[in-house]
């Protein structure tokens, strides 16, 4: 095979034999190894497969007549691609023994054994086949030519690729140990030299080859390491070397920033446009492959920062600090800068960090798009860099959120807050941001260096949790709930499965004429001890986790076929009630849920109705709007549940196509003869009455509440002094007894 690229050699075609009688040490081959007492059928195997070049590489016989005698070779050779093995030879497991030894005590893992036989209708236990990693196995009369042809193409690419994972995690171990090394050489001289030695390693050669830099005196290029042949030239300017060739690859390969492969050699680049040039020249008498050239791409990659630039070094400092959208410090120079700063003890006292989370920042995004969102990222971090002391340090650390780190008095929430009430103006609008502050101490925080700012996270999403603008600070405690909430969960997702989730029913009554007009589900979770959970306490972990989707899934299910009974019983003009939380909504499946569920249980749509709460449906405008016409259009009513501890605008509801407002237990609980203390109860049902609603009190616990309830018209009630949540069976009873 000619060697100068280019000469029209793609234009012959080649036969085989002058591949194979071409075959030096470096031409590339496969090694397959036939194991079989029968001449025979090496002769065939051969006289099939002559000629065959699998990924341009020749294929290459080797003969075992015995297991002995293929031990042999397999010590011998090391890369042998695929064995095909006789199964029955001097005894009947001959091979079978064989497979053992090569992959348990050879641990020659790689190789692909395609297993033979004379007798067809015998077949290896299916154990060895599994256990051994046995690719292929074909009955000797199966040997047509394509048919091993097709077997031993397919065995030499899964080789091929077991090897090219293998080599590459071993390169890449290489690229890792040498980095280090050359990292801890001082000197250009030492540090070229260290590369040509590692370079070799990882490719496998001997080291023959030579470094050249750039000098910044004029620019000239002179070799600064040599190995091998090359050992005389160190110190010689380039254009003095003895091979002409040598210098022409490396001009190139300085010019062209490139490296070059040629099947005589490699030249590789090292360093970018800040550093002094430098190529690396290796006489490679093959040609490498691709695994090769990315692993010397990522060597050189990893090699460039070793000759050691500050300015490079600095430029990359910069990249790897500053977010890009506000011109803030990013995270990673926030947490090193709280790092340090709880590294210095007297600063302590009254350093805190503080996170500051944009409210409704997705929803900005998705309403006024992408760009108006960087815009105002850049506009909040601006405002909070102006108005905060130059003291404050202040960083986007992802997202929406951004971390402030200064003296605890200087982060006051409210202080903090009126930074973005500016307002601030983006793209001639403007726009009030609000958000919500997770703070953390630093002497509170028990970690060490930047945990801080996790501290501060936790502090956060408790806030999150508690209200939109508010803020939290960070107590010792929170770490503790937070893994009390992860086992919670976890006890919760169990419970769920093994069925220890169970509906209780609480009576809803008219307060027109005392009948029973309906029912709320209300989810119970019974220990194993025995003792009831209450959902307070397992539905807020199982919606932050997303389980509530399934939960809520089966519940629906769940309260249809319940009222399907309670129907069949007689009680025909019962309606459900189920909550349902907006994680629930959030499901891209829930209108089929629901759909299924009305289908499955044959429960008319009309006698359900879903509960939801007044804060969680004015999260998300638009998606609620859209899903509550078409839970509508199905025929399901919708209650706004604990209504009046949202904070949702008369024009709001109007725009909410609701059936039923609910008045929140802690208004009712005001319900008493004073008549200020009834009068938000009054005006719910009022405001519920003017909007053509239904109106449920629910918390109802004396008669007391009741009759003054009935007073202002309100038209049902639900609570204690009717019934508490049961069990299915107690709520038959109870509603028999009337
Ligand atoms: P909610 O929807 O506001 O349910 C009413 C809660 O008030 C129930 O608590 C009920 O037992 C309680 N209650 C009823 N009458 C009285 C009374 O006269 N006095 C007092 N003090 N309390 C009364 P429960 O069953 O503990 O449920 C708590 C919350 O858990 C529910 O509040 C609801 O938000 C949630 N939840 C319960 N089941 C489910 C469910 O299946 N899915 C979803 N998403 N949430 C559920
Ligand atoms: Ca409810
Ligand atoms: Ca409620």
């Amino acid at each position: 095979m000619s060697d100068l690229p280019g000469s029209g050699d793609e234009l012959l075609v080649f036969g085989a034999e002058s591949v194979a009688t071409d075959e030096t040490a470096t031409t590339r081959v496969w090694h397959i190894l036939i194991v079989d007492d029968e001449p025979d059928v090496h002769q065939a195997t051969e006289f099939a497969l002559v000629d065959t070049v699998i990924q341009g590489r020749p294929l290459v016989f080797l003969h075992a007549y015995s297991g002995a005698e293929a031990l042999q070779v397999l010590k011998t050779i090391p890369d042998i691609a695929a064995i095909l093995l006789d199964v029955v030879m001097e005894q009947e497991d001959s091979g079978l023994r064989l497979i053992k030894v090569i992959r348990e005590d050879l641990k020659m893992t790689d190789v692909r054994i395609i297993l033979r036989t004379g007798q067809p209708g015998y077949a290896p236990e299916v154990e060895a086949i599994r256990d051994y990693d046995i690719n292929d196995y074909k009955t000797k009369s199966e040997l047509t030519r394509s048919k091993l042809y097709a077997t031993v193409t397919a065995a030499i690419r899964s080789y091929e690729q077991l090897k090219t994972i293998q080599a590459g995690r071993d390169g890449l171990e290489i690229i890792v140990r040498s980095s280090a090394e050359l990292m801890a050489l001082q000197g250009l001289k030492s540090f070229a030299a260290g590369v040509i030695t590692q370079i070799a390693a990882l490719l496998g050669v001997e080291p023959e080859g030579l470094v050249c830099a750039q000098e910044e005196s004029d620019g000239g290029l002179r070799v600064v390491a040599g190995a091998g042949r090359y050992t005389d030239s160190i110190n010689r300017p380039v254009s003095e070397l003895p091979d002409p060739r040598v210098a022409q690859a490396l001009l190139h390969c300085i010019e062209s920033q490139q490296n070059l492969y040629d099947t005589r050699s490699t030249t590789l680049f090292l360093g970018g446009e800040t550093l002094t040039r430098v190529a690396v020249f290796l006489d490679l008498p093959l040609e490498l492959d691709l695994l090769d050239r990315s692993l010397l791409q990522v060597f050189c990659a990893n090699i460039a920062v070793g000759f050691d630039n500050v300015t490079l070094f600095s430029r990359l400092k910069g990249v790897a600090y500053v977010d890009p959208v506000t011109r803030l410090p990013n995270r990673n120079r926030f947490v090193e800068l709280v790092a340090s700063a709880m590294a210095e003890p007297q600063a302590h006292g009254q350093s805190c960090v503080a996170l500051l989370d944009l409210d409704n920042f997705g929803a900005i995004n998705d309403a006024f798009g992408h760009r108006f969102g960087d815009l105002l990222l850049a506009a909040v971090g601006q405002a909070l860099r102006a108005q905060l002391p130059p003291e404050v340090v202040v960083a986007r650390l992802s997202g929406d959120v951004f971390g402030l780190l200064g003296a605890a008095d200087q982060l006051a929430p409210q202080a903090v807050m009126q930074c973005l009430e500016g307002p601030l103006t983006i793209d001639g609008r403007f726009v009030v941001a609000t958000a919500t502050m997770g703070l953390c101490l630093m002497r509170e925080s028990r970690g060490e260096g930047a945990d801080v700012v996790k501290d501060a996270n936790l502090a956060l999403k408790q806030a999150k949790m508690q209200s939109r603008r508010g803020h939290a600070w960070f107590r010792p405690e929170m770490a503790q709930q937070v893994r009390d909430r992860i086992r919670m969960l976890q006890a919760l997702e169990l419970a769920f499965k093994t069925s220890e989730l169970s509906l209780w029913y609480q009576p809803q009554i008219s307060l027109a004429d005392h009948r029973v007009v309906g029912v709320e589900a209300l989810m119970r979770w019974r220990a194993p001890e025995g003792q009831l959970i209450p959902p307070d306490h397992f539905i807020p972990v199982a919606e932050s986790s997303g389980l509530i989707v399934e939960m809520g899934r089966w519940a629906l299910r769940e309260a249809c076929y319940a009222l399907m009974r309670l129907r069949s019983g007689g009680w025909t003009q019962l309606r459900m009630s189920v909550n349902v939380s907006m994680a629930q909504f959030r499901d891209p499946n829930f209108l089929a849920t629901l759909n299924q569920a009305l289908a499955d249980s044959q429960l008319p749509p009309q006698m359900l109705e879903l509960e939801v709460t007044e804060s969680v449906a004015s999260g998300e405008m638009t998606l609620f709007v859209e899903l509550l016409d078409q839970i509508k259009q199905l025929g399901v009513s919708v209650a706004v549940d604990d209504f009046g501890t949202g904070y949702s605008s008369l024009s709001y509801l109007q725009t909410l196509d609701v059936d039923t407002l609910k008045i929140d237990r802690a208004f009712v609980r005001e319900v008493s003869d004073s008549a200020s203390a009834c009068r938000i109860a009054e005006m719910v049902v009022r405001l519920g009455h003017e909007l053509g609603m239904r109106v449920i009190a629910e918390g109802v616990e004396t008669p007391a509440q009741r009759d003054l309830l009935a007073q202002m018209g309100c038209d049902e009630a639900q609570g204690w002094h009717y019934a508490k949540a049961m069990p299915e069976a107690d709520l038959q009873a109870w509603l028999r007894a009337g």
